[in-house]
């Protein structure tokens, strides 16, 4: 359905039958629409219907849910209005969290309907929860414990640790599922099953499921080092004092920082709040969760996109009523409504995953700072490899930077060497230099572990006929086909498309003249397997590990050192710790750097430093090589030598005389439709009149990247502003001006991060 026919088929109906009231509300509804509409308010909805208040109104022919937006709005001057239908018990919507979704809109601008949208992102979440069973100390239990120490003694002494566990845990008088006890008291619930069977344990009817309701915060951390302590302390007493307060904690991979920011989010917790920590999704491991469980003794709420619906109606209506303290979750979890947010911590703030590129396009690294800004609460930004932009506001003095220099334990980073492709090569048809060969050889001798990373899933990335020079190519979008020597397939990574590889070139015809150019991680495999027969090799990328349990496996599988040799993609470059692996080699490190994007060095360098830091993390020094054409390129010598700061330094005043961010604004405008002539009709015409004069020009429009995706042909422009001019102002005044036939899509994309 297109934008325009939704919206016609939402505006509420003006003959309703009752006579309209004497109070109007408006309330906003999650489609794709820019402003609330009013309602009366029928008398059984009570007079103290508040702003926030989650709703059920009429709309066109349906019943939505929708939220109270202005609690006192004017009667239109003329028609009748609609009633509302009910509201729903849950507490309202924060003023803050509705400031946020406000403005999120029109910074980005995206309909508010479409923002509030990400908010509700659980259908049914606001229909009452049905009761689960809950146990809690029964009145036998309950005496034998609150008797003099030496009854009790010999009361707790008859159990195993496991149940005295569960009589500690219990004590606080709060009834818990039998799930959650197990997994606060490392046991399985039938233990708790079988104390209830001896009368020990009584259970309860319990209205919610919320998860993370009672994190432990007297359990304590780690012992903090002296550097570590003083960030800690600092983030806290900012905590304590109150209001919005921006940090960036800076240090190498392995430096503590996640220990640091556990302190700040007990301290949020021991205010009374709730604390929300982001992190890439591909970071959401296990050992992340294993983690949290050890400092906090229970799981934090997840919210990512594999989430059942169960999970997700319980963890939204727990931070909704403020029952779940912890959320930890990908970029979408900063939009749920949370009733009493005290504290937010970005993890990973660099990570390219934040940038939300269809639907409502946002950043949430920087969502976040605004969210953190709206409620007053500190926000805390994590990174051994800080984004420009991020750095650009330490180094102007808006965020506080806390720096740790070293890693945790006097655990040492790992060297970093060059190999230089032009002189070591391998034969050909082979990807992988004699050099780290050879390493790799010492390596498995001494019984290391070794990660080889490229980041490119399938054998090959591209297919060609060796007679005619035909590339196969995927017949809707500017990209070859992947070749997946698992499945026997060719792919578009971009769409879907996919078929078996053919035995014929469709182009000439000859016979088995197809031939596969380049790596992708299968072929790595092959080259290693072949080399190293007798060694325990692994791939990992995200189709060869599709589920989260099969994914886990092989995850613990490394860290036991059951395998010699990991082959990853960008997945096994984050978040994980693998304490035997000591060499890690990068098949091609120049391969961000192709392309004409901003950021393609900076990116360079925060994956490739993000994925050496994997080697050496315990006693043993690491070493990572990188194999490159270019290593006189300032990302290569950068990494080899350390020299964050310096190559930080050289980006910011290359970008400063470029005029690009973050020291101006740019806003992406994507022209796509199926009608190739019409998208370059249109996107001239928009060129015609686009925004240019004092500190704002426009540039292009030109063939964006990918010039064909889905099917659909794609121009571009690029709107720069300087950082005092009203930027989505002058696009949407100009986009105004234009008629854009209902065929074409025109996407604006604020603040782009991808080129594409
Ligand atoms: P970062 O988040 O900076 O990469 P982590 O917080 O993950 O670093 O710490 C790296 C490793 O060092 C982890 O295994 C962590 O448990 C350990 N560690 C960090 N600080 C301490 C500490 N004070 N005492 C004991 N272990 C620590
Ligand atoms: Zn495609």
């Amino acid at each position: 359905m297109t934008q325009k026919a939704l919206f016609d088929d939402m505006i509420p109906a003006q003959d309703a039958a009752q006579p309209a009231p004497g109070r109007v509300c408006t309330v906003l509804v999650p489609y794709p629409v820019d402003k609330a509409y009013s309602y009366a308010v029928p008398d059984d909805l009570g007079h103290d219907l508040a702003a926030g208040t989650y709703v059920c109104v009429p709309l066109g022919k349906r019943e939505v849910l929708g939220v109270v937006w202005d609690e006192h709005a004017a009667a239109p001057p003329r028609g009748k209005l609609k009633n509302m239908i009910a509201r729903y018990d849950v507490p309202p919507m924060p003023d803050s969290h509705r400031a946020f979704i406000d403005w999120v809109a029109h910074y980005n601008m995206a309909p508010k309907g479409f923002v509030l949208k990400m908010a509700l992102g659980a259908a049914g979440a606001l229909e009452p929860p049905k009761p689960v069973t809950a146990y809690k100390l029964s009145s036998v239990s309950l005496q034998a414990l609150g008797a003099d120490e030496q009854a009790r003694e010999k009361f707790l002494r008859q159990f195993s640790p496991q149940r005295r566990r569960i009589f500690a845990l219990l004590q606080d008088g709060i009834p818990r599922r039998a799930a959650e006890i197990a997994d606060q008291c490392a046991c399985s619930p039938a233990v708790v099953k079988g104390l209830l069977e001896k009368n020990l344990l009584e259970t309860e009817h319990l209205f919610s499921a919320a998860p993370c309701r009672n994190p432990d915060l007297a359990r304590g951390g780690v012992r903090l080092s002296e550097d570590q302590q003083m960030a800690a302390d600092h983030l806290c007493e900012k905590i304590a004092d109150g209001g919005f307060y921006a940090a960036l904690i800076d240090g190498v991979t392995g430096a503590g920082k996640t220990e640091i920011y556990f302190e700040a989010v007990a301290a949020a917790l021991k205010s009374g709040k709730q604390a929300l920590i982001l992190l890439p999704e591909i970071a959401l491991s296990n050992a992340f969760l294993d983690r949290f469980r050890r400092r906090f003794g229970c799981a934090p709420a997840l919210w990512h996109s594999a989430l059942s619906a169960g999970q997700r109606k319980a963890a939204w209506r727990g931070v909704a009523t403020g029952e779940t303290k912890v959320v930890v979750g990908a970029r979408s979890a900063l939009f749920l409504p949370y009733h009493d947010l005290g504290l937010i911590v970005i993890d990973e703030e660099h990570d390219p995953a934040y940038k939300q590129e269809d639907g409502v396009i946002y950043h949430a690294r920087d969502m976040a700072v605004v969210r953190a800004h709206k409620g007053g609460i500190p926000v805390v930004m994590v990174s051994a490899t800080p984004s420009l932009e991020t750095m650009a506001n330490v180094w102007d003095g808006r965020y506080e930077g806390l720096h740790l220099p070293d890693r945790h334990g006097g655990a040492t980073l790992p060297d970093i060497h060059l190999i230089d492709m032009k002189n070591d090569k391998p034969e050909r048809g082979f990807f992988i230099a004699p050099s780290l060969m050879r390493k790799i050889e010492e390596n498995i001798a001494a019984g290391g572990q070794s990660l080889l990373f490229l980041n490119r899933r399938g054998y090959a990335p591209l297919t060609l006929c060796r007679t005619c020079g035909h590339r196969l190519s995927c017949p809707r979008c500017t990209a070859w086909l992947v070749e997946h020597r698992k499945t026997g397939r060719l792919h578009c990574h971009h769409c879907g498309y996919n078929l078996p590889v053919p035995k014929n070139c469709a182009e000439c015809g000859d016979t088995d003249s197809l031939t596969a150019c380049g790596p992708g991680v299968e072929r790595v495999y092959e080259e290693i397997t072949q080399h190293f027969p007798d060694a325990r090799t692994v791939v990992l990328a995200s189709d060869t590990a599709e589920d989260h349990e099969k994914l886990r496996a092989i995850l613990e599988g490394i860290r036991d050192h059951d395998y010699d040799i990991i082959i990853g993609t960008q997945i096994i470059a984050k978040g994980h710790h693998f304490p035997k692996l000591t060499l890690v080699g990068v098949i091609d490190a120049d391969l961000g750097l192709q392309g004409g994007d901003l950021r393609a060095a900076e990116r360079t360098y925060q994956l490739l430093h993000q994925v050496a830091g994997r080697a050496g993390r315990e006693d043993l020094q690491g070493h990572a090589y990188l194999q490159t054409y270019f290593p006189q390129n300032k990302v290569m010598q950068a990494l080899a030598a350390h020299g964050r700061d310096a190559f930080l330094e050289v980006e910011s005043d290359e970008r400063e005389q470029a005029g690009m961010p973050p020291f101006t604004r740019l806003a992406g405008i994507i022209v796509s439709g199926k009608d190739e002539q019409m998208v370059m009709d249109v996107a001239r015409d928009l060129g015609k009149t686009a925004p240019r004069g004092e500190g704002l020009d426009t540039l292009g429009p030109a063939e964006a990247p990918f010039y064909r995706l889905r099917g659909h042909y794609r121009r571009r422009l690029l709107v720069r502003a300087d950082k005092k001019i009203n930027l989505q102002k002058a696009v949407s005044d100009w986009l105004a001006r234009n008629k854009i036939p209902s065929s074409i899509r025109v996407y604006v994309d604020i603040d782009p991060q991808s080129f594409f």
